[in-house]
């Protein structure tokens, strides 16, 4: 249920509203944006009298909000939540750029992408230390030493990054880590979503394999229940019966998820697709179709890449990508 209160109200009269709406043991979640304030109640809202709740004098409006997400819910939050990773913003109309190996392979690989990354512009380095593969025989990431390197990318550079957590007992090793990754498979693995709940870090959140927009919001929601508010959500594409890429971009996520929540909503073009020639048309279409940034895999030598090399722009086809999302958000402006 959400209750939408008068402008103006006076900040006394809408404590006691809220006092008097948690002794009926709800959770209170309050939205003050520049022209309402919205109170979003999580839990046993049967007891709440609507009518009685509308008759008062601060109120504007109740509504029952029937979508089993609440704390994600754009109903509960009206404006844009904008996301702070160690200064750099998304959402609200600030775009990001993320880029980055898909796996961290050593110092000279990571310095040289972060960089270069740079250079074309990018705010955020990405780089995977702890990574799931589908075969237990492939490179599994460097773990805590892969980590190691990319806050010296992070000192060399200044740019912030994002690292994928695939254990909850490995989080103490996160503690210096600007943005935690729930990769795709592990979507709905709802330990460590509540686990995540609990820390303050932003979380990039990404779709799974084979997740529906409802599900991903309902992992969001696991995450945002237990504490957590700062999440951010990734379109990496979906599996479909098309039989010349590694996933299906689903452009049409974008806007549905702006319109179901409030939370930034990024496009991953590298694993939507796994070729690296169609990274720049998807990256284009996630731009111009409204997502809050790009997260793409960019490497020095991408043949012998030790993950995902294929889908892997090399530097200066990042920096003459990134001058042609800059061009299309102009346009769209
Ligand atoms: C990645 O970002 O490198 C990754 C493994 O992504 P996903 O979980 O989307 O497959
Ligand atoms: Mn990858």
């Amino acid at each position: 249920m959400i209750v939408v209160l008068k402008h103006g109200v006076p900040q006394e009269k809408k404590e006691q509203l809220i006092a008097w709406l948690q002794n009926l043991g709800l959770r209170i979640h309050v939205s003050d944006g520049e022209f309402q304030t919205v109170l979003g109640l999580i839990g046993d809202t049967s007891q709440v009298d609507m009518d009685l709740v509308a008759s008062l004098e601060i109120v504007s409006a109740v509504k029952r909000v029937s979508e089993p997400f609440k704390c994600c819910n754009r109903k509960f939050h009206p404006e844009d939540m904008v996301v702070d990773v160690a200064g750099v913003k998304i959402g609200g109309g600030n775009f990001v750029m993320i880029a980055g190996p898909c796996s961290v392979e050593n110092e000279d690989q990571i310095l040289t992408v972060a960089k270069a990354v740079k250079a074309a512009g990018a705010q955020m380095l990405r780089g995977g230390a702890f990574k799931p593969r589908t075969s237990p025989y492939d490179f599994p990431g460097l773990k805590a030493p892969g980590l190691e390197l990319l806050k010296l990318a992070r000192k060399e550079t200044g740019l912030p990054f994002v690292t994928e957590i695939m254990n909850i007992q490995d989080l103490p090793l996160f503690e210096d880590v600007d943005m935690l990754q729930v990769g795709a498979r592990n979507m709905q693995n709802f330990d460590l979503l509540r686990e995540l709940g609990k820390i303050n870090k932003p979380i990039l959140l990404k779709r799974g394999l084979a997740n529906t927009l409802k599900e991903l919001l309902m992992s969001a929601e696991y995450i945002m229940a237990s504490g957590n508010e700062q999440v951010v959500l990734c379109e990496r594409g979906i599996r479909t019966f098309s039989d010349y890429t590694r996933n299906t971009l689903d452009i049409s996520a974008v806007p549905m998820l702006h319109e179901l929540t409030h939370l930034p909503v990024l496009v991953d073009p590298s694993h939507s697709t796994g070729i690296a020639r169609l990274v720049p048309s998807m990256s284009l279409a996630g731009a111009a179709c409204g997502a809050d940034g790009l997260i793409i895999e960019v490497h020095n030598d991408p043949i012998h890449a030790l993950c995902d090399g294929a889908q892997s722009l090399r530097p200066e086809e990042y920096a003459e990508l990134a001058r042609k999302v800059r061009a299309v958000r102009e346009a769209i402006a």
